[in-house]
């Protein structure tokens, strides 16, 4: 068996992993590097150049596991490509909205490589994908598997509980199994259920190999922290902002944190918390919120019936509108991009709300820290920030806080998961260098036994 990184640091970059079970050649995610553009947005496929891949795998839709991958399907043309059902879904719609950004940004960045595909190779590899239910063995020709044909080498998903249509992989072959977490949470969220992930390959077998993520692993959670108790600082945070006759900015992901906080307004409303307020998003927002309420019955996650499109009407802003929004009293814009990288709506927006006291800006989940997003959490009232280096530098005066409603798994939930499963070998990926350490060095205490590799870029380890 082995294992390739295929990101070109330790880190949370372009995610893709080369995994060789028997004369199977896998690719688990093909992402893209949400800071950097052309060539250093792509996965380093220069390893996996001469081999024939079988099949890819996706786990889930976000853009660092899926955002690059048309480019690896026309390198790979022959190999199958695999993901849940849900992701596919979404897939299609962050893909295209890619090539938007991308032929964007090779206007306003003269970045000539861009778009890496087009709306065209978008169609047909999407074409081109086989979605699979979550709990199914699979084989990597695509077949059904059932749980008696012993032998078979096969993969099967399980619901990851991070976003819609997240999840972990189950790799069973050479008579050893393979468990890749994915982007996981074992804690439930307002609209996402915590995973419901195996701790064991087969009835009593153990699973031998852990690849799992380690997002979290440098932050620590406060011995006090509840959701519950973050939900109604959130609330009262929005209220204090609209006594004085300010709006609130929440810079969210698309996929997952939109979702999520949405829900939370429609919470907040229904146990009157706050009264009825406009809420805003953005287009490639509204358009994961349809799939969510879409697929509302048919996921595993809380208040199936909730229809966050119908119940919260938000106002929908794209690139053009969003100048012309108001920004008035009374208000919630939750826009993507969580990062705010310049030209995106949440970039645009903070630049017009930054200066005024009156206005908040609240932080709700992970941002890179030298995004500026990242940037501007760090910074204090009255500190110059410059968030698009098109634009002139801004004080900062408005009202900014942060609340923890990660999508991914406290780093005590991951070692607790890891001790559940004790596999012989731990493979930690996702997540920036001091994440990685932490988990590393509470690993080699708490499970003396297994080997806990930190799988370095670019080079072939035999499992
Ligand atoms: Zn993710
Ligand atoms: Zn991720």
């Amino acid at each position: 068996m082995k294992f390739i990184n295929l990101t070109r640091r330790t880190e949370i970059g372009a995610n893709s992993y080369y995994l060789e079970i028997g004369d199977h050649k896998l690719v688990l995610d093909c992402g893209m590097h949400p800071k950097f553009e052309g060539e250093e947005a792509l996965p380093n496929f220069r390893p996996i150049a001469d081999r024939q891949i079988e099949a890819i795998i996706i786990s889930h839709a976000h853009q660092d596991h899926i955002g690059t991958l048309p480019v690896l399907m026309r390198r790979q043309p022959n190999a199958r490509v695999f993901m849940p059902e849900a992701t596919a879904d979404i897939g299609d719609a962050l893909l295209h909205n890619s090539v938007n950004v991308m032929t964007r940004q090779r206007e306003e960045l003269g970045v000539t490589l861009y778009p890496l595909f087009t709306h065209r190779e978008t169609e047909r590899a999407t074409d081109l994908w086989q979605s699979c239910p979550m709990r199914q063995r699979i084989s990597f020709g695509g077949e059904r598997v059932s749980p008696n044909e012993v032998g078979e080498s096969t993969f099967e998903f399980y619901d990851a509980g991070h976003v819609l249509g997240s999840s972990g992989v189950m790799l069973r072959g050479e008579d050893r199994s393979v468990f890749y977490t994915g982007d996981v949470n074992f804690s439930d969220q307002t609209i996402m259920q915590a995973a419901a992930f195996p701790e064991e390959s087969d009835a009593g077998r153990k699973i031998d190999i852990l690849i799992i993520e380690c997002t979290r692993g440098d932050s620590a959670t406060p011995p006090e922290w509840t959701r519950e108790a973050e939900e109604r600082r959130l609330a009262d945070a929005i209220k204090e902002t609209f006594d004085r006759d300010g709006c609130v900015l929440i810079p969210v992901f698309a996929l997952g944190k939109t979702q999520e906080v949405l829900a939370m307004l429609f919470e907040f409303r229904r146990n009157g918390l706050l009264g009825d307020f406009p809420i805003y998003i953005g287009g490639l927002s509204a358009k994961m919120t349809n799939i969510y309420d879409v697929r509302s019955a048919m996921s595993r996650r809380q208040h199936p019936r909730m229809q966050l499109m119908t119940e919260l009407s938000p106002f929908v802003l794209n690139g053009q509108t969003i100048h012309e929004a108001p920004a008035r009293a009374g208000r919630v814009y939750a826009l993507s991009s969580g990062m705010m990288t310049p030209k995106t709506l949440s970039n645009t927006f903070a630049r017009r709300v930054v200066e005024n006291p009156q206005h908040s800006i609240f932080f709700v989940g992970y941002a890179d820290p030298l995004s500026p997003a990242g940037i501007l959490r760090q910074a204090k009232t009255g500190d110059e920030i410059v968030l698009d280096s098109d634009e002139p530098p801004q004080r900062i005066q408005c009202d900014m806080r942060q609340f923890q409603f990660s999508a991914h798994a406290q780093r005590e939930s991951l070692v607790d998961y890891a001790k559940k499963v004790a596999p012989r070998k731990i493979l930690l990926v996702h997540g920036d260098p001091p994440a990685v350490e932490w988990v590393r060095a509470k690993l080699h205490v708490d499970l003396p036994d297994a080997e806990v590799i930190v799988p370095p870029p670019g080079v072939e380890i035999e499992l």
